[in-house]
């Protein structure tokens, strides 16, 4: 089976990556299972950018075809804010804690309808030696909620309610997550892109 690289040092994604691309006749690698050590920029201003860097950066270090994502949260009340510097907001280093206090201070008084808010992930498939990158793209709208809730998955999940849901993306088992979320969705179109390298 050929091997992907998941140009990824964030555990949570790579866990739902492996799980995601499962059956897609790659077998998944990261990093740091290859003992590579990946530390890429993200200096692009759209997710397309940033995804490509990452999965060019991956491709080149490890000969192998690469999956670069870039993902992050939109809020319409902050005009799109995180966006792209979803992960690096108020600073890499501070918690998700003080990031759900700071984003609720943002919105507060806010209803419910003025809290909509969505996840969006882009992925980009690389092959060493070519300039061609593929693009996919994944959404799910939500909610901001006030107070966090559930201990799942990573990130901004406590805070954001599924549209049409009672849950937040922290509440629901990590397949739920796969099935619903802006990940899931975009990694099913990427499974297809990968479907047809194969046979290229
Ligand atoms: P990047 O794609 O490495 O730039 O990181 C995107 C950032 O957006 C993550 O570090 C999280 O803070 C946030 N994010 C992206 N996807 C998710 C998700 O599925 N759940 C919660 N937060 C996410």
């Amino acid at each position: 089976m050929p091997r992907l690289l998941i140009a990824t040092n964030n555990p949570g994604k790579a866990t739902e990556y492996c799980a995601l691309l499962e059956g897609c006749g790659w077998q998944v690698v990261t990093p740091r299972r290859l003992g590579m050590q990946l530390s890429t920029v993200e200096t692009g201003d759209t997710y397309e950018e940033n995804a490509k860097i990452k999965a060019v950066a991956g491709a080149q270090a490890s000969g192998l075809v690469t999956l670069g994502d870039d993902s992050g949260l939109e809020i319409e009340a902050l005009a799109g804010a995180l966006g792209v510097a979803s992960a690096r907001f108020m600073g890499e280093e501070t918690g998700y804690p003080e990031r759900f206090q700071e984003i609720e201070r943002r919105l507060q008084g806010l209803p419910e309808e003025k809290r909509r808010a969505r996840f969006v992930c882009v992925i980009a498939i690389a092959s060493p030696g070519s300039t061609d990158v593929r693009f996919v793209r994944g959404e799910v709208e939500g909610i901001i909620i006030e107070e966090p809730r559930g201990e799942g998955g990573f990130g901004y999940d406590p805070i954001f309610r599924v549209s049409q849901h009672s849950a937040t993306m922290a509440e629901i088992s990590p397949q739920e997550k796969n099935l619903i979320s802006h990940r899931g969705r975009a990694a099913a179109l990427a499974a297809q892109v990968l479907r047809e390298l194969i046979h290229e």
